[in-house]
């Protein structure tokens, strides 16, 4: 989604060689360390009792295919003052990585214990646009990209014009966001506005992704642009290259922590445990 961005980013970095040099990378000790440090404080988890997201049809697309999201409820006694976490992928339908990365992210939630729900309640939605990725299209049905329809004050003309755009802003009235991070290929970045520096370094240093900031090189009508305006945090995260099915394993594996981080605010300990050799295997 951040072409234009992108581009300019790189070419700054040429210019300002800070930019380019700010990358953190971990040596694998560091990284570990890390890892500890973000585990949840959630001592004797009975194992036997896991989490069972909830299944929500929010819509449906032009197609009339299910808009899915699955929900993770807070714990009970956090439920007055949940805060709403999303994670949304393929708004683009041919970033498909996006959408299978997600897809085993929601497989994984089903292992972790239950006694790790907080005061979040976690939204996924592993497929915004499910026509265009029935396609491998970038775009909506009448060629809509639906990261440039939301009603920001620079946005396309009576936006939200999909019907898919319509149903997230329904859902999000019944769950208000307060941390969005939408899925995009194929950069290989966390992207994020200045005021939420703190909430894209965990991010980047989990997946060992760079960070980039986006600063003066709109999207238009962007959900970014329009979350920003809302004052809800987002981070847009830009997975690896890879459209191959054979690759999301692999690209899934190096965003997978930073997913958990992103979503309990903590690594759940049993999510520590890599499940790639089982994608693998199937
Ligand atoms: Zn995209």
């Amino acid at each position: 989604m951040f072409l234009r961005f992108t581009g300019a980013f790189a070419l700054l970095s040429l210019l300002v060689p800070a930019l380019a040099a700010a990358k953190p990378y971990l040596s694998s000790g560091d990284h570990s360390r890390l890892v500890n440090r973000l585990t949840c404080k959630v001592t004797d988890a009975d194992p036997t009792v896991k989490i069972k997201p909830r299944k929500v049809v929010y819509g449906h697309s032009k197609k009339k295919k299910p808009l899915v999201a699955w929900i993770v409820e807070p714990a009970k006694e956090n439920r007055d003052e949940a805060q709403n976490v999303y994670l949304i992928g393929a708004q683009h339908g041919d970033e498909r990585t996006t959408s299978r990365a997600l897809d085993y992210f929601v497989r994984e939630l089903k292992l972790v214990s239950d006694d790790y729900r907080n005061e979040r309640r976690i939204i996924v939605i592993p497929l915004y646009n499910p026509d265009g990725y029935k396609r491998n299209d970038r775009f909506a049905n009448e060629r809509i990209d639906l990261n440039r329809d939301f009603p920001s004050s620079d946005g396309a003309e009576g936006a939200p014009n999909a019907k898919e755009t319509q149903a997230f802003m329904r859902l999000m009235e019944k769950y208000p966001a307060n941390l969005i991070y939408n899925l995009h290929q194929p950069f290989r970045v966390v992207l994020y506005y200045p005021e939420h520096e703190e909430i894209a370094k965990p991010f980047g240093l989990l997946s060992d992704y760079p960070l980039g900031s986006d600063v003066g090189y709109p999207t238009p009508g962007s959900l970014g642009t329009w979350a920003r305006e809302q004052k809800i945090p987002i981070i847009t995260v830009e997975l690896s290259r890879s459209m191959k099915k054979a690759m999301a394993p692999f690209i899934y594996e190096e965003i997978r922590l930073a997913l958990f981080h992103a979503s309990f605010g903590c690594i759940p300990r049993s999510a520590r445990n890599s499940q790639l050799e089982r994608y693998l295997a199937e």
